[in-house]
């Protein structure tokens, strides 16, 4: 089965063609800068040199009727696929499903009416979500299109972890409350750690997913019971440009000194705050450690910040859980940055993790961190979100295709 995977957002379309259920990659890529004459469309195919263009592209189904073209046509080797309706699935990611959505599903008119309705939550995601998802439906028509939602490994949390103590009455009538996003990433390294852990059906695992957004999630079982991101993606950890966790009345108070209006605010938090508001310097992880080892004294205060909270929430976790079993990295910093996992890791003592020094520095890609002697498991695991769209499209169709009677335990049959 042909998958083809799709990451649309405001101004590009990431993607990736699978074969499965080998998850072998055939082809994957970009088209960045959509809307402008000069878009920039990358392909990769592997064992190739990338194929790269600039070139006018003004919407997603101009940019994904570029990418189909790219797939059929021949760059440096053989096409990739002698013709488009070899594409058996589209999977695309949406990143909120809210409380509608507890799995991923097969794309329906309903399905697009919950999506539009949810971009009052996602104003910035999901309307994109949904162009791709009509590009491909008018580009492959027929093809079966599933939706993978960022929330939905969250959705089951607990009500006591997922509601903010606000009046009741806005729960009721704005739906505000923790949804909690990265949900693929936290799944597919909770996944990963259960099979490394051997018999990990029930183990109790804290996930951190540290890229430009962090957030950190208690898994148990195959959902989350609570994560770091709430309402929005702001909440919870220090981030690249976002604050994270903040006294909401500390924020009221700076509004009305500054005077600022609800834009300014929300651009405050979202993109001049975390280790760019504290460093003074850049959000970016590598240069923040390059100025703290030259001595930069803001950059060092952004990582002491940075672990700090991190550590704050395993041990958060830790209760939430009843007990920790293993504790996983992942996402640009989390995969890449020892020092960023020496700083937490080597504070957990007090749970029965003991971190390996050595290990965590000459960790790269997936990697067992702690101690032999260490009671619970410290990884590094790359993340991998498309592979789990990939997964979930497969089990979607092929659910549908069954006979219903096949698929309800106790439906009678014959
Ligand atoms: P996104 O959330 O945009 O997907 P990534 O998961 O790619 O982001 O993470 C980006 C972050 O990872 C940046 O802060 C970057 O500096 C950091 N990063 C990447 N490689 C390294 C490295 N070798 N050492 C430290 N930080 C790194």
């Amino acid at each position: 089965m042909k998958v083809f995977v799709l990451n649309s957002g405001s101004s590009s379309v990431k993607y990736k063609l699978y074969e499965m259920p080998d998850e072998a990659v055939l082809a994957s890529g970009q088209v960045e800068r959509i809307g402008m004459d000069d878009a920039a469309v990358t392909h990769r195919v592997p064992g190739r040199e990338p194929y790269r263009v600039q070139e006018e592209i003004l919407d997603h189904t101009t940019a994904i009727q570029r990418v189909l073209g790219l797939l059929t046509e021949a760059h440096d080797g053989a096409a990739v696929l002698q013709r488009i309706d070899e594409i058996d699935a589209v999977g695309h990611r949406v990143v909120h499903g809210g409380e509608a959505f507890h799995g991923s599903v097969r794309v329906t008119p309903a399905v697009k009416r919950s999506i539009r309705e949810l971009s009052e939550l996602a104003p910035l995601h999901n309307p994109h979500n949904l162009a791709g998802i009509e590009a491909a439906e008018e580009l492959l028509p027929g093809v079966p299109q599933v939706a993978v939602f960022d929330t939905a490994f969250h959705a089951r949390m607990p009500r006591h972890a997922f509601l903010y103590a606000l009046p009741h009455v806005l729960y009721r009538r704005y739906a505000v409350r923790r949804y909690g996003f990265h949900g693929s990433s936290h799944r597919y390294v909770a996944e990963r750690v259960r099979t490394l852990l051997g018999d990990g059906g029930t183990a109790r695992i804290i996930t951190c997913h540290l890229g430009n957004g962090a957030s950190i999630a208690a898994v148990q079982g195959d959902h989350s019971i609570d994560t770091s991101m709430g309402f929005t993606p702001l909440e919870g950890l220090m981030m690249g440009t976002r604050s994270g966790d903040v006294d909401a009345g500390a924020l009221l108070y700076v509004m009305a000194r500054e005077n600022l209006s609800l834009a300014e605010a929300d651009a405050m938090l979202n993109k001049h705050s975390g280790v760019l508001g504290i460093s003074g310097l850049a959000s970016d992880m590598r240069e923040i450690e390059e100025a703290a080892d030259a001595g930069n004294e803001t950059a060092r205060l952004a990582l002491e910040m940075y672990a700090y909270r991190i550590r704050k929430y395993i041990g958060a976790y830790a209760a939430a859980l009843n007990g920790v079993d293993a504790i996983a990295f992942t996402a640009g910093i989390g995969e890449h940055s020892w020092r960023v996992r020496e700083d937490v890791g080597a504070s957990l003592g007090y749970l029965g993790a003991e971190l390996d020094p050595e290990a965590n520095r000459a960790a790269r890609g997936e990697a067992l961190i702690s101690t032999p002697h260490s009671r619970v498991r410290l990884y590094v695991v790359p993340t991998d979100e498309e592979v789990v769209i990939a997964r979930d499209t497969v089990a979607v169709v092929t659910a549908d295709r069954e006979p219903v009677a096949a698929r309800r335990p106790g439906a009678r049959r014959g």
